[in-house]
């Protein structure tokens, strides 16, 4: 994965006392290299590359202590940069605000319909309208119907008009009629770009004149979602871009190119089919996340939802004297289990991201993990460094576990001690959540 070529390209340098022009050199190949492999355009790649060469020959980095870390912050910076920089906000205030979604079929338009009404209605407190207004396709208008009842909004759906532009401009007149306040509309793709779509989303955009146009693309697609995007670009002038399914391991590459190549904002990202997996667009995560820092910040947002603040601190602070315990573990393990997508969530861990890649993680999994932590005593709990052989073997059969399974439990939970460890040396807490060390 990118993430993990850009780790050894690194690695190169960590080492090292002192960078050199030749070792600098060597390392942007190999990000440039990295980069290539993960879909960024060739050209994007060289100039970003090239960028970061210049500010790393610089003497500062030259004589820098920790040339290796300074060369990742570059790196970092460069990235957000690429990405957009700050983060883009979300326009929808209107009366009622018009939402607009186009992309190609099966992008993950109609998916991420549901979650932005979801997000709208539960986190920002907007009362929004979903608009099926994909005619082609009956199961797309019951797709969407089935969504709505999910996630309780309305939908509106005219299964016999076959014209998507009178569909969205009934739809705005109901809405204003039932004072929803956003309007999002749910329109057809094709499987490749195709003038009839670019006509009809068109004219649903000149009819209804939305606050905002998202482009949905499918973060899997490469290269070819930079010339989707340039293409719906040309046509809608559209408002930003929803990269989807960035479920588990992270290709990336479209994530820096789109924003390059049409110069607009990636404003969410969605992952996974659960209705709550959609998030704000942070340049300066992603590219952390890209690096393999991990993304904490938002980790440990999405734990402040689920905990009350009073739990969310002790666990930082415990996590930052090393004192992380299979107490808490197991209070993570529950939280988790109401975020949403385990694997997302373990792949914001710093580090953690490539080495889950090709792990199946399921809920299931986590079952047997906390039969082993019910088996422990308290003590051993909040001590995990007492639990020797002998305890090993009574919490395998309390379990119900080989000791096999246990010994192993143990030590990826050492791992991830070891992780969090090297997260504090970082001072990654310190750094990217100020006013909480
Ligand atoms: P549309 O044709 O653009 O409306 O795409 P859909 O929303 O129907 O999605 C196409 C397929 O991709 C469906 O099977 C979705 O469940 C799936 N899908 C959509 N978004 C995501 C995502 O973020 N992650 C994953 N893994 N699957 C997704
Ligand atoms: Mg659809």
């Amino acid at each position: 994965s990118l993430q993990e070529k850009l780790e050894s390209a690194f690695k190169n340098l960590k080492g090292q006392g002192r960078i050199t022009e030749i070792n600098v050199a060597s390392t942007v190949k190999d990000i440039r290299r990295a980069l290539v492999d993960a879909d960024v355009n060739y050209k994007i790649a060289k100039e970003f590359t090239d960028k970061i060469k210049d500010t790393a020959m610089g003497e500062k980095v030259i004589n820098a202590i920790s040339p290796g870390q300074l060369m990742i912050k570059i790196v970092k910076d460069e990235l957000t940069e690429l990405m957009g920089g700050a983060e883009a906000g979300f326009n929808a205030k209107g009366n009622p605000a018009v939402i607009l979604i186009a992309g190609l079929q099966g992008s993950g338009k109609t998916t991420f319909s549901g979650k932005l009404a979801n997000y709208l209605k539960s986190k920002k407190g907007f009362s929004p309208m979903l608009v099926a207004a994909d005619i082609y396709r009956p199961a797309a208008m019951e797709q969407l119907r089935v969504l709505g009842e999910q996630i309780g909004v309305d939908v509106h759906l005219e299964l016999e008009n076959k014209d998507a532009v009178s569909i969205a401009q009934n739809a705005v007149k109901e809405a204003k009629s039932k004072n929803k306040n956003v309007v999002i509309i749910d329109t057809a793709g094709r499987l490749a770009i195709d003038e009839a779509m670019m006509t009809e989303v068109a004219d649903i955009r000149n009819a209804v004149n939305p606050q905002e146009i998202l482009f949905v693309v499918d973060s899997m697609t490469g290269q070819d979602a930079v010339n989707t995007a340039k293409a719906f670009n040309d046509r809608l002038d559209f408002t930003g871009v929803v990269l989807t399914k960035l479920d588990g391991d992270t290709r990336g590459g479209a994530a820096l190119s789109i924003k390059y190549t049409v110069n607009k904002p990636i404003k969410f990202i969605s992952s996974g089919e659960k209705m709550e997996t959609l998030d704000v667009f942070y340049p300066e995560r992603m590219a952390q996340r890209i690096l393999g820092m991990g993304d904490i910040t938002s980790l440990v947002e999405k734990a402040q939802e689920q905990f009350n603040e009073e739990q969310a601190k002790k666990l930082e602070s415990k996590i930052r004297k090393n004192k992380f315990d299979f107490a808490d573990f197991k209070m993570q393990l529950e939280q988790i289990k109401k975020m949403g997508n385990m694997k997302d969530l373990l792949g914001m861990i710093p580090g953690v991201g490539s080495k889950i890649k090709d792990l199946e993680v399921n809920d299931d999994s986590f079952k047997g993990i906390e039969a082993m932590i019910n088996s422990m005593t308290p003590e051993e709990r909040s001590n995990p460094d007492l639990i020797d052989g002998s305890r090993r073997k009574r919490i395998a059969k309390g379990a119900g576990k080989d000791i096999a399974e246990v010994n192993a439990f143990m030590k990826q939970f050492d791992q991830m001690r070891d992780m969090m460890k090297g997260m504090n040396k970082m001072n990654m807490f310190g750094k990217m959540m100020p006013g909480m060390k």
